[in-house]
Parts: structure tokens; C-alpha cells; sequence
């Protein structure tokens, strides 16, 4: 008999909750990870640069576990209900381990497999991984989730501690993985997808916490962690980052991945805000969804040099500085007057560090809809968001070169006039 541990989104062997408790059991541990049929179906792109890094990171870890303890990865494609039905054929299986995943999608499909299994009985075993508190970890008195950020993130600071915030030593336990011969990988191909060679963040990331504060809001200083895409595909564990920070007293940094923590909870409680606005009256709001304005902003052609830079930004790279998100997001939301949805979507498909709940979160964000936003009658002003954070308009010449030589777009819309029409709209829509 074995015990399988499932993989989702904590590629990594070290720190590693459910590996560590799968570990620590009686029968020896083979890892698995499937290529959810259903989830790359829906993704356009079949260079996907999220699919390339995840086919590289599962290759990476495949070959080391071979190397250094003689046990391999079992991947596979399809839908997951299937492929568990095929392994519960194939193997003599004890118990199933695996980390929380906090989407609803994903809720959804751990309570399906958790019955399925059951039904042959197999235990299915799920642990907190991804984030430092989650759920019901942190709450108000009355026990209700908090809603804003603030009060939320003195909680989670007085909380934190070495308990939280130490790795689970699954080292000390490496000699009960499986020895297995190393199983084929299916290739990109197989799964529907082709190569493309996009440069991924790297890991080093200490070395950014000692001047985040002071810069992190500039974009053309590129002063942050670039983290994302480890975080969210668990390359790099929470605890680490958590860890270094406090070492370093990067307060500021602490926060911000506490704000995904916070996100992370807020989708939980509420997985309906994925696609309604969290405060309903947000949803009366007669959006204008123009789709050639909505082109000309994911093409960076907004006349709007800080907007343009930073979708060019993401077109290119998979990347975009986060003030320069704020000033997109609030660009589309409040100057077009298109549904936040577009934007979240768009985002979605392009982002490498793309989370659910915190793109969700920042969009809700951006168009005051969201449960701890900006206001509604705050109407970024793009120009002096770039003459505050660009003043030297590095970061713009980078990715507009045609603005300094006065040969970039008119702007699509004047900030003066897409103001009042924004403020006329949300007022009509949240006074009903
Ligand atoms: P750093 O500034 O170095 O921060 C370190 C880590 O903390 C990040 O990697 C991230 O995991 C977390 N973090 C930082 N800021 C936030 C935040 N505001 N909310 C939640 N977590 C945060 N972040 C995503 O990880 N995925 C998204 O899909 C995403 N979409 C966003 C959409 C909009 C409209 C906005 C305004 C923000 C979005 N963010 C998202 C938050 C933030 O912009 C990115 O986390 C950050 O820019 C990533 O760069 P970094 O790794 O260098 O971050």
C-alpha cells in the first residue's frame, strides 16, 4: 500500500505541509500532479508562459527527486475525477494527502474526489500550505471574517509567530518516498500546448526587502520581489518569504503578503465575489463596454502614456508594476467605463503571477466595488500618477519610446470629462 501525495500548487519538496505529513506516515509516498484537461482546455493562448513554467518546474523537481532519492513524479493529464478512478485501479492506495486550495473551482473539485475516494475508502487529507492564516484563523470577535485590511493585519501580526511561521522539516523524512524509476514525463505537446521561452523571475529575492519601502512605488526603479509566480505556484513557500522579511524587518514587505493572505481569506468566505462585485449595488452600473476602447487599452494605444506603458508592459513580459496596475485598473473601470470583470479577465490570461483572489481582489479594488476599496469618487489622475511615480519618465520611455518624440496617440478619452461621466454613472448606480 501507498499513501499519495497531490501536488496542486506547491511545487516544492521542502516546507512542504502535506509532503511533510504524507511523509510522516506509515506507507511510503509517491507525489503526483495532474494537468487538469478542464482548466487548459479553457486557456486560448497554447503558448501559455504559466503552462511552460509549470511543465519546467515539474521536470526540474522530477529529475532532482530521481537523483537524490530515488523517487519520481507520477503526471498526469486529463480530469482529475478520471485520473483518480484510473489510480484507484492501478494502485493500492492508503490515503490521499494535499494542501488547501482556496478557489472555488477547486473547493469544488477537492469535495468531488474527497467522495469519491471515500467511497473506496481512502482517506483524503488536506492542510493549510499556501498562506500563513486562512479561513477562520483570523476573525473579528463576533467571529465574523473581517472585510477590512487594517484591523485584520494588527490580528495577523499579534498572531504570528515561529509557530506559523517555521518550515516543516520533510528532510527528515525523505527516506519514505517510494523508490520508483522515474516516470515519463507527458510532454507539452501531449497536453495541448507548445514552447515558448519566456524568462521567468528567479528565487532570490532577500536582497529586495532592504529598499522596498522607499521604492516600491516607482515603477522604473523595478525594486520589488518579482515573487509572484513562486508564491502562486508554491516554488517558493509563504513561510520563507514570511521568514526573510521579519529577519529584515521589511515591514512593508510583511504586509503585502499579508494583503494576500487577506485576499485569499476574503475569496473563501465570499467565492461569489470571483465574478459580482462584493458591495451587489456596484453591479447596477451601466458599464459603456466599448470593445474598440477596450482594444485600444489591452494594446497600450490609450493615449495615456502611464497606461500604455504599463499594458505594454504585461503584453511583453507577463509582468506589471503594481502601482502601474492600480492606474490601469482604475483607468478602465472609471475612465472607459468598462465592467471590472474585462480587465480582471484580461489580466488573468496574461499575468505570470495571476492569483484569483488577489487579481480579483485588486480589480474590486481599483473599481471601488471590492470590500476594502479605493472610493468611488477616487478618479486616479494618469498624468499626475506618471509625474508623481515616473518623473523622469524612464519607465514610460521604456515601453512608449514614441511619447518623448511627440509622435504617441491622442488621448482616447480627457480626464476632466471621463471624470464627471464616471462620478454621474456610480452615483446613479449606488443612490438607487
Ligand atoms: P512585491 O511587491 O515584491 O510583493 C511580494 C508579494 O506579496 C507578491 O508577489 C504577492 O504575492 C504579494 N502581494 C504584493 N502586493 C499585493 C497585493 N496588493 N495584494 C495581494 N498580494 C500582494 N498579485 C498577484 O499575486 N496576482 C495577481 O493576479 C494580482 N493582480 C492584481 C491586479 C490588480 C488590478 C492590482 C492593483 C494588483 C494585483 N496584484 C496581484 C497585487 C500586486 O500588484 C502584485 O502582487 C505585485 O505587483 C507582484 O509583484 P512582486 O512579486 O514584485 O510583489
Amino acid at each position: 500500500e501507498i499513501n499519495i501525495c497531490w501536488l496542486r500548487r506547491d511545487l516544492r519538496v521542502d516546507d512542504n505541509a502535506a509532503i511533510y505529513h504524507a511523509l510522516k506516515s506509515e506507507h511510503p509516498v509517491m507525489l503526483l500532479f495532474i494537468f487538469d484537461q478542464t482548466i487548459l482546455e479553457k486557456l486560448d493562448n497554447k503558448q501559455d508562459a504559466r503552462v511552460n513554467f509549470l511543465h519546467q518546474t515539474l521536470t526540474e523537481l522530477g529529475n532532482n527527486l530521481q537523483k537524490n532519492q530515488g523517487t519520481s513524479i507520477l503526471i498526469k493529464y486529463g480530469k482529475p475525477i478520471e485520473v483518480w478512478a484510473e489510480l484507484c485501479e492501478n494502485y493500492q492506495i492508503k490515503a490521499v494527502y494535499a494542501n488547501h486550495d482556496y478557489e472555488p473551482d477547486a473547493i469544488k473539485r477537492d469535495a468531488a474526489i474527497s467522495e469519491q475516494l471515500q467511497l473506496k475508502n481512502i482517506k483524503f487529507y488536506s492542510y493549510k500550505d499556501q498562506v500563513i492564516f486562512e479561513k477562520n484563523e483570523i476573525t473579528k470577535s463576533d467571529g465574523h471574517p473581517y472585510t477590512v485590511f487594517t484591523p485584520y493585519y494588527r490580528q495577523w501580526q499579534l498572531k504570528l509567530n515561529s509557530f506559523y511561521s517555521s518550515a516543516y522539516p520533510t528532510e527528515r523524512y525523505f527516506q519514505n518516498f517510494w523508490s520508483t524509476a522515474p516516470f515519463p514525463i507527458p510532454s507539452l505537446k501531449e497536453i495541448g500546448f507548445e514552447i515558448s521561452t519566456p524568462q521567468f523571475p528567479g528565487k532570490d529575492f532577500e536582497d529586495k526587502l532592504e529598499g522596498y519601502e522607499k521604492s516600491r512605488d516607482f515603477p522604473a526603479a523595478d525594486a520589488t520581489s518579482h515573487i509572484g509566480i513562486h508564491l502562486r505556484f508554491g516554488t517558493i513557500s509563504i513561510r520563507k518569504a514570511v521568514r526573510a522579511a521579519l529577519e529584515q524587518k521589511a515591514d512593508k514587505w510583511l504586509s503585502e503578503l499579508a494583503w494576500r493572505d487577506f485576499y485569499q481569506m476574503i475569496l473563501w468566505h465570499f467565492p461569489q465575489t470571483a465574478v459580482r462585485s462584493f458591495k451587489p449595488k456596484y453591479d447596477h452600473i451601466q458599464w459603456r463596454n466599448r470593445p474598440e476602447e477596450f482594444e485600444a487599452w489591452c494594446q497600450g494605444n490609450t493615449g495615456y502614456p502611464l497606461v500604455d506603458a504599463g499594458m505594454r508592459q504585461l503584453n511583453a513580459t507577463g509582468y506589471m508594476h503594481n502601482r502601474v496596475r492600480m492606474v490601469v485598473a482604475s483607468f478602465l473601470c472609471k475612465h472607459l467605463l468598462i465592467d471590472w470583470r474585462w480587465g480582471e479577465a484580461y489580466f488573468a490570461a496574461k499575468l505570470l503571477d495571476y492569483e484569483m483572489a488577489s487579481n480579483v481582489g485588486g480589480w474590486q479594488w481599483a473599481c471601488g466595488s471590492g470590500n476594502d476599496a479605493a472610493p468611488y469618487f477616487r478618479v486616479f489622475n494618469p498624468e499626475l500618477q506618471m509625474k508623481k511615480f515616473d518623473p523622469k519618465l524612464a519607465y514610460v520611455d521604456h515601453w512608449v519610446p514614441a511619447y518623448k518624440q511627440l509622435k504617441h496617440v491622442q488621448p482616447i478619452v480627457d480626464h476632466a470629462f471621463a471624470r464627471e461621466r464616471v462620478l454621474k454613472a456610480f452615483k446613479a448606480a449606488l443612490n438607487e
